[in-house]
């Protein structure tokens, strides 16, 4: 007899729920949940397709050591358990706790998120957790915090029905956030509203959008700085709200005052008349809501961009009330959940931060440790942590379900850390991946559809995953490899958190009073009312974030922020060796590194293999054609790949996915060539910005 199982998409931060009908232990079918409320019962076609990735080939089934002969062979769960405790052991008795690393993913449950923080912090006394999260979104996350001092969208997808103005900034929703895309634009077609998309390419949210602006790479500043001064010399600002609700305008104001309209639209390479009617469209919104996500976040200025993104907000009173909001798209399903857990390097759980001695010492509190336990110093960043395995004073790094030899800039460096490592423990559920060609220990990971664990989307809403299918052979979910290994290690506290909603529990604890407080919701309610946003306290419901609410931050006002828009010293520009911009970026049909999606036929139909895409009058000037293979070199390294000649990415510039990496060929990852520099203040790498040359290497057979 089939019944339905409730659980969530694995894909992007939209955080869609699934009802999967399930015999047995056998999935039958999955299906959108009309109850949830971040899809309605819409899909794309990955997260329709997704139970096909479970049963595949390249699932892992059980633990892998490499042996003295270099070889990966199979060991049972308890063998690999006790060679991943004794040699971490002997790291922390000859190093200190402070030689071991962690690096984590927003795919993870964030039971699993938190479990490895408080084994990493509490435990070991290392502070060097930090996640796949600092690639996504760490700009816009810090942003929220500066600003509006919470980070967490203060917006609902429900929004979407009561707004008539979208603006996406650096988002390709259509592609990436499919579910969203689709429900603004019936919302567009019924209010007669519009949708503004800021964009270097004519991506297919561009193509669909009211108006497209195709402005020049990294001036999104300089546009949004722009678009404030029109508002207020045309009187469209909300004064009361400024006045009554935020700090900081002054400063913001004088910035505008020197700001030139003519010098904004040369900077940004659109037309000034472009500039007033884009202005106009926003000034003219009665509900309007912005989704920016990865051309804002992967750049220099990611941090700063996004605080102007919130100002905008401000200064036009389009938040605290329905329908209006900055709305930070996240691109991994549990992103949210995982910044909760405090999985970022300089974070603790429930919006604590390590820097914090009040902080450190409500955490030991809570977790029943000795004052001075948790080591005051911040850890390292993704980027300054795979310095430090390089350099060899991080001696161990385990990594949970993420794939960093592929999706870390400047891959020749992030291999030759791996190699330098004494111990590399990977947790995945597939088997091979870029990076576990480095790992000393390999542990099977359950996926998401086969474990009980919550997920938070990108609207703070937390939804119970319950399995749709036991995991094969000796796969477990994360935590429980986390919690086996931290008891072999003495971590004997870990022994009650014997079960996800044990750890859940344990997490919404740290949580109380805080601006994410969860301390109201447990898996059994969770189950019983179905997915809750925070903040949601203990004994209470849900709080919906509107009206005039204090901000979370030390006055309860927001935040302006004012920074100028200005060339930056670490900015790659196109040169007479590098004469191109390359951008990097998702396609609709694969997700990630394909570990998942790229087991999906269907999927590989639709999104079969990697490619270069360069505007043809490029193409004409190299002397290519459609189909030639390329080398792209860069300051950094060499990648390979295959023009495709396209009117939609602009002259100058050429865009490569992210998705094929070293499994797919020698050279296939755009990372062989991006730049590990980032944004100053969220040490989010710039991904989307690397200057290039493009040469025609000569076709096979
Ligand atoms: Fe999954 Fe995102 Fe598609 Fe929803 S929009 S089904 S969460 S990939």
């Amino acid at each position: 007899m089939a019944r339905d199982v409730r659980t969530i998409c694995p894909y992007c931060g939209v955080g869609c729920g699934l009802l999967a009908s399930v015999e047995g232990d056998r999935l039958l079918q999955l299906r959108g949940d009309p109850g949830h409320p971040a899809n309605l019962g819409k899909l794309c076609l990955k997260g329709a397709l997704a139970g096909q990735t479970l049963d595949v080939p390249s699932r892992l089934r059980l633990a892998l050591v490499r042996g003295a002969d270099g070889v990966l062979a199979a060991v049972s769960s308890a063998q690999a358990v006790a060679v991943a405790a004794a040699r971490l052991a002997r790291i922390r008795d000859e190093h200190g706790g402070g030689a071991i690393g962690f690096y984590l993913s927003g795919q993870l449950t964030t039971e699993s998120q938190y479990l490895a923080g408080k084994l990493a912090r509490g435990y070991l006394r290392t502070n060097h957790v930090d996640s796949n999260s600092r690639l996504c979104m760490a700009s816009a996350a810090t942003a929220m915090k500066r600003s509006l001092g919470a980070d967490g969208p203060p917006v609902s997808y429900a929004d979407i029905e009561r707004a008539d103005t979208f603006l996406f900034l650096g988002s390709n929703a259509a592609d990436c956030h499919p579910v969203t895309f689709d429900r603004v634009m019936r919302q567009v077609k019924r209010t007669g509203g519009c949708a503004l998309v800021v964009d270097p390419r004519r991506t297919r949210t561009a193509a669909a959008a009211t108006l497209h602006l195709a402005l020049r790479p990294g001036t999104d500043l300089a546009l949004l700085h722009a678009w404030l001064k029109i508002l207020r010399e045309e009187g469209r600002l909300d004064r009361d709200y400024i006045a009554r609700a935020t700090e900081g305008w002054e400063a913001l104001e004088a910035l505008l005052e020197g700001i030139s309209l003519e010098e904004t639209a040369r900077t940004c390479g659109i037309e000034e008349r472009l500039l007033r009617r884009s202005a106009a469209m926003i000034g003219d919104a009665r509900g309007l809501i912005s989704f920016w996500a990865m051309g804002v976040n992967q750049s220099l200025r990611g941090t700063v961009t996004s605080c102007a993104i919130i100002n905008l907000h401000l200064a036009t009173g389009h938040i605290q009330r329905p329908g209006s909001g900055p709305f930070s798209l996240t691109g991994q399903p549990n992103a949210m959940g995982g910044r909760d857990a405090g999985y970022l390097s300089h974070l603790l759980p429930g919006s604590r931060t390590i820097a914090s001695a009040a902080h450190r010492r409500e955490i030991e509190a809570l977790w029943g440790l000795p004052e001075g336990t948790i080591l005051a110093a911040p850890g390292h960043d993704t980027r300054a942590m795979f310095e430090a395995l390089e350099r060899g004073e991080l001696k161990a790094l385990w990594i949970l379900g993420t794939n960093p030899a592929a999706s870390l800039p400047d891959l020749s460096r992030v291999r030759s850390a791996l190699r330098a490592a004494e111990l590399v423990i990977v947790q995945d559920a597939y088997f091979p991946t870029e990076t576990t060609a480095h790992a000393h220990v390999v542990l099977p990971a359950a996926v998401n559809l086969e474990q009980h664990g919550t997920f938070t989307n990108s609207e703070r809403r937390v939804s119970l995953l319950e399995p749709v299918a036991p995991p094969p052979g000796d796969a477990r979910p994360d935590w429980w490899w986390l919690r086996e290994i931290g008891l072999a290690l003495g971590a004997e506290a870990l022994r009650e958190l014997s079960s996800a909603a044990a750890i859940y529990d344990d997490f919404a604890r740290t949580t109380a009073g805080q601006a994410n407080d969860q301390s109201g919701l447990s898996h059994a309610r969770l189950h019983a009312e179905g997915p809750l946003a925070w903040p949601c306290a203990a004994g209470a419901d849900p709080v919906p974030l509107h009206g005039d609410r204090r901000f979370a931050t030390p006055t309860g006002k927001a935040r302006f922020w004012a920074t100028p828009h200005e060339v930056l010293a670490e900015e790659e520009s196109p040169d007479g060796d590098y004469p191109l911009l390359l951008t990097t970026g998702r396609v609709a049909n694969q997700w990630h590194t394909r570990t998942k999606t790229g087991t999906v036929a269907r999927l590989n139909r639709l999104a079969p293999e990697p490619y270069l895409e360069m505007h043809p009058d490029d193409v004409a000037a190299l002397g290519l054609e459609a189909g030639q293979p390329v080398s792209i070199r860069s300051r950094r390294g060499l990648a390979h790949s295959v023009v495709r000649p396209s009117e939609d990415t602009p002259a100058g510039l050429c865009f490569m996915p992210m998705h094929w990496n070293e499994l797919w060929a020698e050279g296939a990852s755009v990372n062989e060539v991006t730049s590990p520099e980032g944004d100053p203040i969220s040490k989010q790498p710039a991904l989307k910005c690397c200057a290039v040359r493009v040469e025609a290497r000569p076709r096979r057979g």
